[in-house]
């Protein structure tokens, strides 16, 4: 379970988190929708202990994530993360690219990482590329890689930050399909997204944020369907 209570942050003089609670239960899809600039990646890199936090608490299966006694890498093993665009390194293949983690930071022998990394990349459709050059994949195609290469580390949890923003229009249903597999077999996940019909159909629950605020958040009929908040539905007309 991920615990956030009351969560604020600041860059310098800005506060960009005003006080966000949010509870996401094992199993549950939480996707987290709003503006440009509203919080919505600097909540993320909160929840994985990128970013430090100036108030509230965040904690993760029982681990206060800012705490000072906290093993924050030992922790983010059970919390992947995918962003827009991942750099995979150019001189590896698909297999060893997602194999480097599993081998490097938790010290898993060559037969067993690379048995993992090709069972998930075979789950996301990959299973052809194993030997393949991440420049001669399609975008979407990275973007699987990326997600495979997280779940090699078996995390609890996954982040998705606008993982299809930055695809060519005819990619993105390829990787909202991967999504929705995962959330199909039960990851608890938090995806903050712009594909409103996406998010309608895979989440649990629906976050809007405005200017650092959750100022609304409910099941998708609810907070598709009737948004309680003038700006939910100012932004939910912007977006259709
Ligand atoms: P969103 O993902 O909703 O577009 P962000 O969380 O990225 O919003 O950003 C929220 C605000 O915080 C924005 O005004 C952004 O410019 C600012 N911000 C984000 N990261 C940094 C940073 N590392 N340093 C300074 N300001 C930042
Ligand atoms: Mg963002």
């Amino acid at each position: 379970m991920i615990e956030i209570q009351n969560v604020r942050k600041s860059f310098g003089e800005l506060e960009v988190l005003k006080g966000i609670d949010l509870t996401v239960k094992k199993g549950e899809v939480v996707t987290v929708i709003g503006g440009s600039g509203s919080g919505k990646s600097t909540l993320l890199t909160c929840i994985n202990g990128l970013e430090p936090i100036n108030a509230g608490r965040i904690n993760v299966d029982g681990v206060e994530v800012h705490a000072k006694s906290t093993d924050i890498n030992k922790l983010r093993q059970k919390i992947g993360i995918v962003f827009q665009q991942w750099n995979a390194f150019p001189h590896l293949t698909v297999l060893e690219n997602v194999t480097l983690a599993p081998r490097k930071v938790l010290g898993m022998g060559k037969a067993e990482a690379e048995a993992i990394a090709e069972k998930h990349l075979r789950h996301v459709g990959l299973g052809d590329k194993l030997t393949t050059y991440p420049s001669r994949l399609s975008g979407g195609q990275q973007q699987r890689m990326a997600i495979a290469r997280a779940l090699a580390m078996s995390p609890n949890y996954m982040l998705f930050d606008e993982v299809t923003s930055a695809l060519d229009p005819q990619l993105v249903g390829e990787v909202l399909e991967t999504l929705k597999m995962l959330a199909e077999e039960g990851m608890t996940m938090i995806l903050v997204t712009h594909e409103m019909s996406f998010a309608r159909d895979v989440s649990d629950r629906v976050a809007f944020f405005h200017k650092g605020v959750m100022a609304e958040i409910g099941v998708p009929e609810q907070l598709f369907g009737d948004p309680q908040h003038a700006e939910t539905r100012a932004f939910l007309a912007s977006v259709r």
